[in-house]
């Protein structure tokens, strides 16, 4: 007898569960600890502060940085925009050009769009059939009004890895800023604000098994000292750059999470990668089914799959019940937009619509894939065969 609870989640990049132990060392700071942070004149304060002092610690040693440069925000969205504006507003004396990729995330291309509406100029590289961009393309991209390049570390949709420590070389060779939203890959791979040359970069709680609603944008302060204006003005919390009373328990929380996964994620790692292969190896026999992005430059736990001769729609419909997964297809109001980053890597709207993203987490046991395995190959036989011939 199978003990598997339905549906199983394979959206890890989505969102995560919390750690039980993320968990425990929030909930004091809900009840006896409620302190405010910024309480000078009693315990409350202070034993907040220094509970967010550790956090900073934690979060900072995860990825090769100093307390000081970490600032506290509600999570990648609000990083990427006080990154990308906060450097287009200050300075705005050395020039007003930004370069990124069609493939970031949302919270970077519409900001990029915002700045264009300010007047900013924008270049947005294309990617390759891996998703990577091209290092080339890139330095000629650089103008001496550049001020920032803002290249993602690993994709969300397709887990591909840029080649983050290469264009932090070329940032510094031309005294651009590089900014990196690391929100997927932050706690899944080693990433080093120094070794890889990164003068700011976004990060989030939630997709490293830490709470909703708090992140971290790291600010370098030596080798260049990077200057932000501050998006949110009020108390002047976190060194001025982001006002507001700190969510206290998120960040306790987020803190612990950041911990486990420096502990855990050589292991885990492998664990995930071994579970991603079983499933990608065991989807690819079914035949006209591609994988989506780079195999070799990837994040462990994550695969994105075309399945040719496939309806999108009934893919979807057919395991949505048992199994929680992305699509290729991004529902908008009433029509279904293929994703903008399968096209980007030169997928067909076709394939893109039947792609489906399995992100593997903590929690998913080999009974799980195995299950999925199952579930997908039935599910996708059984669309092909009711296929019309044509
Ligand atoms: C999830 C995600 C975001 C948004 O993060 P929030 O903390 O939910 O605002 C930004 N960028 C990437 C790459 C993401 O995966």
């Amino acid at each position: 007898m199978s003990t598997l609870k339905l549906p199983i989640y394979l959206d890890h990049n989505a969102t995560t569960p919390c750690d039980p132990g993320v968990m425990e060392v929030m909930l004091p700071y809900f009840t006896e600890q409620f302190g405010n942070a910024a309480s000078r004149s009693h315990s409350f304060g202070w034993q907040a502060e220094e509970a967010v002092d550790y956090a900073r610690e934690q979060v900072a040693r995860l990825i090769g940085a100093e307390p000081k440069e970490i600032i506290f925000t509600s999570g990648a969205t609000e990083g990427d925009n006080l990154a990308i504006k906060g450097v287009y507003e200050m300075y705005a004396a050395k020039g007003n050009h930004i370069i990124t990729c069609v493939t970031e995330h949302k919270a970077v291309l519409d900001t990029c769009r915002h700045i264009e509406k300010l007047g900013g100029a924008v270049t947005y590289l294309p990617v390759n059939k891996e998703g990577l961009i091209d290092l080339q393309q890139l330095e000629a991209a650089i103008t001496p009004r550049t001020i920032l390049i803002a290249i993602m570390y690993a994709n969300n949709e397709t887990g591909a890895i840029q080649p983050v420590k290469a264009i932090g070389a070329i940032a510094k060779k031309h005294n651009v800023l590089f900014f990196t939203d690391a929100t997927q890959a932050v706690g899944k791979i080693p990433v080093d604000v120094i070794k890889d040359g990164i003068d700011l970069l976004t990060c989030s709680a939630h997709k490293m098994y830490g709470p909703k609603g708090v992140g971290a944008l790291y600010v370098r302060r030596k080798n260049p000292r990077v200057r932000l204006t501050a998006q949110l003005d009020g108390g002047g919390h976190e060194k001025g750059m982001r006002s507001g009373t700190l969510n206290v328990p998120g960040i306790v929380g987020f803190g612990k999470a950041a911990d486990i996964c420096r502990q855990q994620m050589q292991e885990e790692g492998e664990r995930m990668s071994r579970l991603r292969d079983k499933l990608e190896n065991a989807l690819l026999q079914l035949g006209d089914t591609y994988v989506n992005g780079s195999r070799s430059s990837r994040l462990p736990h994550v695969t994105n799959i075309s399945f040719n001769f496939v309806n999108g729609d009934g893919l979807m419909m057919g395991l949505n019940k048992d199994i929680a997964l992305s699509s290729g297809a991004a529902c908008t109001s009433a029509s279904m937009e293929p994703s903008y980053v399968l096209k980007a890597l030169g997928v067909e709207d076709e394939l893109a619509h039947s792609s489906l993203r399995f992100s593997i987490g903590r929690y998913t046991t080999e009974e799980q894939v195995d299950f999925v395995i199952a579930k997908v190959k039935g599910v996708v036989e059984q669309l092909r065969a009711m296929r019309p011939i044509g």
